[in-house]
């Protein structure tokens, strides 16, 4: 082939998905002489998964690139703000902890902050680690404020924050933003595939007749995965030995109780259920495992858990955690679930879907389709996607509880890289984060602590320095983390702003 340009870009899925590629590749193709061209295909007939609503710090990133107006999202996507999950139950039951966004402690010398804590924690001498940790405190005291880097050194001149959304009005609001930038949107169910000679995606037909033709086609069908998996019979990795559970009811609520920053996470007797608080609602879910409970036991679990008036009947998801084996295949890239699902325990998948978005920008490619670049991109994605994998297990597999379900997360054999983590924590509290993995040490360390490891012995250098000091020091930074929330605002009332 060659280095002529593609010019017909085709994205095939109107859910999040759909919407987030055709609004970034319409920022990034942007060049005023209309070279490139995007089309969006949607069936409203098949609707998209409508879930979706937790995110991670990163998705500010996204928002910025797409130039969005952060006051004018929140109002469009009914959204609060986030800073941490609270897992309810998962290391034992009545236990919990946050996982909170941004940094734990403050950095004291030549080892990292926790491991001084830990040699004093050993010692009956210092306090639970979300207390040394901004987002922690003030998720749990319900406060919320942007950053100001202005304030130097303090933990607000960064607070690490992410959104909870409504994901129709999410999608929504970005189809608005894509088509405004020249996306034509056609609304039709496609009920065929044309390849090409070479094996490629060469058109898609619709119910209606109408043929789209395509040089690049991003396939953003959903679980279906309609082009990558369906017509260029790309296989699935089956992850469910790690990750049993294939079931997901989905139910919104009345609003009720403190407005808090943070999405919820609590186990139950064969999974877990999700709790979003929105502005007008609060988002629910019930992820179990079928061979361990029925729907109808998982509903009435759900229904007896919520803080407030269901407003809907529960909806029922079905899924089977894993990937397609590569995401790009031909002109075929998967972005979202058509190229793999991993269940919505960290709130990965909306990241998932930008980074791929942005390594497709990154390798965009010619006519050519130089096979270089799409293996390297098909790395990156297996990477990020196994990564990300092993930390979910990872909640699973440490865990004291005594259903069945529990006890067979506990004894699994886990991936070997996540095995090696454990075995470094396990021993001296040691924490590596591997090439540019999403979850830093920071994650790690509260999930391992969370969820019950601790460290056999400490870092031989943490016993540099006097006790009495690191004592001290430890107490000064709770003193801040603590002088820091009480300074600032409600979360509900700076919404109301
Ligand atoms: C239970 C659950 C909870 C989740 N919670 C979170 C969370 O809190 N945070 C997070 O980051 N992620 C979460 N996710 C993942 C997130 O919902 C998805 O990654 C995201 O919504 C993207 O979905 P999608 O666009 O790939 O697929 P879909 O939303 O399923 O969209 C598929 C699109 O393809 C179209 N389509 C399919 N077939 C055809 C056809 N034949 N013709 C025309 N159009 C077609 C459909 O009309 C639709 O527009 C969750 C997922 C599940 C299952």
């Amino acid at each position: 082939m060659n280095g002529a340009p593609v010019r017909d870009i085709v994205v095939v899925g109107g859910g999040s998905a759909g919407w987030m590629s055709a609004a970034a590749l319409a920022t990034a193709l942007a060049s005023g002489d209309g070279r490139y061209r995007i089309r969006l295909v949607e069936s409203d007939a098949i609707g998209s998964v409508g879930v979706g609503e937790a995110t991670i710090p990163m998705i500010q990133r996204f928002n910025r690139f797409l130039g969005i107006d952060e006051d004018a999202f929140l109002r469009a996507t009914h959204a609060t703000f986030k800073l941490g999950i609270e897992f309810e139950g998962w290391g034992a039951p009545g236990g919990r902890y946050i996982h909170g966004f941004g940094r734990v402690g403050q950095n004291l010398a030549s080892v990292p902050f926790h491991q001084y804590w830990s040699a004093m924690r050993r010692q009956g001498r210092a306090a639970p680690l979300g207390d040394y940790t901004l987002s922690c405190a003030a998720a749990r005291a319900g406060k919320f404020r942007h950053p100001d880097p202005a304030l130097g050194d303090s933990p607000l001149a960064d607070v690490a924050y992410a959104y909870h959304f409504d994901a129709t009005a999410y999608a929504a609001y970005l189809r608005e933003l894509a088509t405004s930038r020249g996306v034509v949107r056609t609304e039709g169910r496609i009920v065929g595939v044309q390849q090409g000679p070479d094996g490629g995606v060469a058109a898609l037909r619709l119910e209606s007749g109408e043929r789209v033709g395509g040089d690049l086609f991003v396939d953003c069908s959903g679980f279906r995965s309609l082009l990558l998996g369906e017509t260029l019979g790309v296989p699935f990795e089956d992850w469910s030995h790690w990750l049993p559970c294939d079931r997901a009811l989905a139910v919104p609520c009345a609003p009720a109780g403190s407005l808090l920053p943070l999405t919820r996470a609590s186990a139950r007797r064969a999974g877990w259920q999700w709790r979003i608080p929105l502005r007008h609602r609060t988002g629910n879910g019930h992820v179990f495992c079928s061979a361990h409970m029925s729907e109808d036991e998982a509903a009435a679990t759900l229904l007896s858990h919520l803080d407030g008036r269901p407003l809907a009947e529960p909806r029922l998801i079905r899924f089977r955690t894993g990937r397609r084996r590569v995401a790009w295949e031909r002109n075929v890239v998967a972005v979202g679930l058509a190229g793999g699902f991993l269940e919505p325990l960290e709130s990965t998948s909306l990241h998932m879907i930008q980074t791929g978005i942005a390594r497709l920008i990154a390798f965009f490619p010619d006519a050519g389709f130089a096979q270089a670049d799409i293996d390297e991109f098909n790395r990156q994605a297996a990477f990020e996607a196994e990564r990300i994998r092993d930390f979910i297990i990872l909640h699973y597999h440490l865990n004291t509880r005594a259903e069945p379900f529990w006890r067979a997360c506990a004894e699994m054999d886990v991936p070997d890289t996540l095995r090696r983590k454990i075995d470094l924590y396990r021993s001296h509290g040691r924490l590596v984060r591997v090439g540019d993995e999403l979850f830093a040490e920071n994650g790690w360390l509260q999930v391992f602590e969370g969820q019950g490891l601790r460290p056999e012995r400490d870092h031989p250098l943490a016993g540099l320095r006097a006790d009495e000091d690191v004592a001290a020091y430890l107490e000064g930074v709770r003193e801040v983390v603590g002088n820091c929330v009480r300074a600032m605002p409600a979360h509900a009332d700076y919404l109301r702003g």
